[in-house]
């Protein structure tokens, strides 16, 4: 292996949680200066995902957001529930817009190289680790990669296994029609077809919105079906006719929602990070905060020459919920749709988003759970009591 092959730390995969990794690494005096290789098949910035997240209080984001909402709005059984946030905003991020300002600053960085390669494997001799890719092997003391699924994946435990999946739209309208203040998060008053579903609205002007046609469920649909429904949703609740809008870009994704446990390291010296460390929240599919939080640990590590913290990203208490709420979404679609309903009609917004985040307390959490059907609960229990005993 020659030297220009080998580096101090090897970044495998440029999306969320490469490039988060690598903007603390940026800003760190100590870790800025090592020798950095940054790993991807494409480095081309694409805007084809919009990052939303609410706890951002503690994170250096402002820069990137490109919209925020101060109000929500939740629809389920027929109502509707709106309510400002008072602790929160949700916030959102272009993917293009974070690669490009990312990788921007990146490019003043002498000691940083960019190889756009397929990767194909990883492998360890004890202290160094090997990257594998058609562009020939890559080496490092440490590699975090977010590309390829652990290999211990398909043998983990899994109970619960949905996908939120999705098509948007971003349109552009002839009329003000969009309330660019508020974003609607979860409107489940739509035919309830495929798994439990709902309309997920970002408008980011009074004539231009993102309309995502989303699903809990464990089968992708074609295309058209996800498309036909944003057309019957515009033309229902905004009376807009395919005339009336311009489809200006569109945006797909699966996001995994399972309860399975997923391996810290790929193998040695090599850290699984983004999805592939398991850090997308079962059953929301947010995971772009926690990618954050995950880096700042891992710098704060690197910088002090420790090792690596390998706790679980959430504690044993939400993993539990994680696995009951996930079981409901799994087995029981009319049930799910009426927690979602009782749950923001009788609960703050703001309380909702600290629980989604996992910063509640034990007490916020029995008050919340009161609120909701208790049969449904006991039995997710019943049936998730081998897991919940050691919440694995
Ligand atoms: C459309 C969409 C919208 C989302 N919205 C939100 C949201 O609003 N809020 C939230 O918190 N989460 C959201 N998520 C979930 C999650 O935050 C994202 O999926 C996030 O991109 C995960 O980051 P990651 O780095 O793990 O994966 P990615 O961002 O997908 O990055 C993986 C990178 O690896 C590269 N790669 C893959 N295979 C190879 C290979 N063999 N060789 C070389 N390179 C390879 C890819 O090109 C990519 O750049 C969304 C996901 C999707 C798909």
């Amino acid at each position: 292996m020659n030297r220009e092959n080998r580096f101090d730390i090897i970044i495998a995969g440029a999306g969320a949680a490469g490039l988060t990794l690598l903007w603390y690494i940026l800003n760190s005096p100590v870790l800025q200066k090592r020798e950095i290789l940054l790993l991807d098949k494409s480095f081309e910035p694409k805007n084809d995902k919009t990052w939303c997240f609410w706890d951002s209080n503690d994170l250096p984001l402002n820069e990137f957001i490109y919209h925020s909402w101060n109000e929500l709005e939740v629809g389920a059984l027929g109502s509707s529930f709106n309510e400002e946030l008072i602790t929160y905003r949700y916030d959102c991020i272009r993917n293009g817009d974070y690669s490009m300002a990312i990788l921007d600053t990146a490019k003043n960085f002498e000691d940083i190289t960019f190889i756009e390669a397929s990767i194909q494997n990883f492998s360890s001799d004890e202290k160094i680790a090997v990257v594998e890719t058609d562009k020939g092997k890559f080496t490092a003391s440490h590699v975090f990669q977010s590309v390829l699924k652990p290999p211990d994946f398909e043998t983990s435990t899994v109970d619960n296994s949905l996908l939120q999946h999705f098509v948007g739209w971003e349109i552009e309208t002839d009329s003000s029609l969009f309330n660019p203040d508020k974003a609607v998060l979860m409107d489940f008053n739509v035919p309830q077809l495929n798994g439990v579903t709902f309309m997920y609205i970002l408008p980011f002007s009074e004539n231009r919105a993102l309309i995502e046609h989303t699903l809990f469920s464990d089968t992708l649909l074609e295309q058209d079906v996800y498309e036909g429904e944003i057309r019957n949703y515009l033309s229902e609740h905004y009376d807009l006719g395919s005339t009336r809008y311009r489809i200006l870009r569109k945006e797909k994704g699966a996001i995994p929602m399972e309860d399975r446990k997923y391996s810290t390291w790929y193998c040695e010296n090599v850290m699984n990070i983004g999805t592939m460390g398991g850090l997308t929240k079962p059953t929301t599919g947010y995971t772009f905060t926690r990618i954050h939080k995950k880096s700042i640990e891992i710098v704060s590590a690197l910088e002090r020459d420790e090792k690596i913290p390998e706790d679980a990203v959430s504690s044993y208490r939400f993993r539990v919920y994680d696995m009951m709420l996930l079981y409901l979404l799994s087995s029981d679609q009319h049930t799910s749709v009426r927690i979602f309903h009782d749950l923001f009609k009788k609960n703050s917004f703001d309380m909702i988003l600290r629980f989604l985040e996992e910063k509640t307390t034990l007490s916020n959490e029995i008050s919340i759970f009161s609120t909701l059907p208790y049969l449904p609960f006991f039995k997710s229990i019943y049936k998730m009591k081998h897991r919940i005993f050691t919440g694995r």
